[in-house]
């Protein structure tokens, strides 16, 4: 108990990079949490009701952190290409360049610096204890399709294919790595 106990006041610490009071480069940290979400979140998950599940807010709320992010150029409203009744949030080019200013990077460097089977062994940890939080809370959280439950893989080498069985549609292998809020866990 008393482990878990100091690994819990580790990640406790480590919270600070991504919240924090006031602004940095200009930005919240639920506005920075919002424009991280949209550079990776998948095409079924770049809307507004998306996003403030993602943020675990409301959609109007959602909307006004997609205002702001809009104001300064980081991301534009285009109508969907998967629902023509809908709005997609597209992130900017200048919001990918601003991106490098995300002050998460400061403990993404860090984990960058771990040896590959340890940063390989604590993503898979982190997977696990999470999977277990949305068991206790019944909620989804978004993950990448490569560990969702709807994914179906077929073929081998140059014929290898992906397709959702959630949303009946194809999936590209550059896009099973993405963010999605629909992502149910195989457990
Ligand atoms: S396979 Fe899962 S994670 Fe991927 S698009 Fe479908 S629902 Fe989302």
């Amino acid at each position: 108990m008393r482990l878990a106990i100091e690994i819990v006041q580790l990640l406790i610490q480590s919270a600070d990079t991504w919240l924090f009071e006031e602004t940095l480069s200009g930005l919240s940290d639920r506005e920075w949490m919002a424009l991280r979400f949209l550079a990776r979140a998948n095409r079924f998950s770049r809307t507004p009701t998306a996003l403030a599940s993602f943020l675990g807010t409301t959609r109007s709320v959602a909307s006004q952190i997609a205002a702001v992010l809009q104001s300064k150029g980081l991301m534009v409203r285009k109508p969907s290409a998967e629902d023509k009744r809908s709005i997609a949030l597209c992130i900017t080019g200048e919001g990918e360049r601003f991106l490098e200013r995300d002050p998460i990077n400061a403990l993404r460097d860090q984990l960058v610096s771990l040896e590959l089977p340890d940063r390989s062994r604590l993503r898979d940890t982190l997977r696990h204890v999470l999977d277990g939080l949305d068991a206790g809370k019944r909620r989804h959280r978004a993950d990448v399709c490569s560990q969702c439950v709807f994914l179906i893989e077929s073929g081998a080498g140059k014929e290898r294919s992906f397709k959702c069985r959630l949303f009946r549609k194809p999936i590209r292998e550059k896009e099973t790595t993405l963010l999605c809020t629909y992502f149910e866990g195989r457990s």
